[in-house]
């Protein structure tokens, strides 16, 4: 059997909670910045993303999902962002997907045959499939991440429910150093698209 960590978690939390080293974190859920994040998964991000960015607790919404990618326009992530510009006073949109992605490698035929390998029956596979579900298409990754994240940019400046004037930048980071480079900058696109919403945000 695998080794979970979840005891070691529980013990740690017990003494986090019991020492009090929950202090310096604590804030509100609304953010300093006004900000919400959608960036990658990625184990190298998690601490080195806020750091790079100068993102203390209290000072961001973060969304989370495999590649930044918002896969669905009516999904969980772009649910969250919503929740977060209307409702979490967040007023920019920042997409961050980073160099060296696993979801840039991600082959969806080989991940089925893990999920069989894994002990998921061949027959529940095909009723999924015969279902209208297209498998290998959801579980398709991406080829380049600048192409990823310009789309998910796309998408989210042009949904029906993001109120207009609301800057949506895109970025990509180097997943070792934290270095940013703008692919896309939200004010910008804003000037010359929606030159109205800009100036109302202005006032
Ligand atoms: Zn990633």
């Amino acid at each position: 059997m695998m080794k979970s960590s979840l005891n070691e978690i529980l013990s740690f939390n017990e003494s986090f909670v019991k020492f009090k080293q929950y202090e310096p974190y604590i804030t509100s859920k609304f953010p300093d910045k006004k900000s919400v994040i959608l960036t990658c998964m990625d184990t190298r991000l998690v601490e080195l993303l806020p750091k790079a960015m100068n993102m203390r607790n209290g000072d961001v919404k973060v969304v989370k999902s495999a590649g930044a990618q918002v896969s669905h326009p009516f999904g969980a992530i772009m649910r969250s962002l919503l929740v977060a510009v209307y409702e979490l006073k967040a007023d920019e949109v920042y997409v961050i997907g980073h160099h060296d992605c696993g979801m840039s490698a991600i082959d969806p035929e080989l991940m089925i045959h893990h999920m069989i390998e894994r002990g998921v029956n061949e027959d529940i596979i095909n009723t999924v499939k015969f279902s209208g579900i297209d498998l290998v298409e959801w579980l398709r990754g991406f080829g380049d991440v600048s192409t990823s994240v310009l789309k998910s940019v796309d998408l989210i400046r042009n949904h029906p429910l993001m109120p207009s004037g609301t800057p949506v930048h895109g970025l990509i980071m180097d997943p070792n150093t934290g270095k940013l480079d703008l692919l896309s900058d939200g004010n910008e696109y804003l000037t010359k698209n929606h030159p109205a919403d800009t100036t109302k945000i202005e006032q």
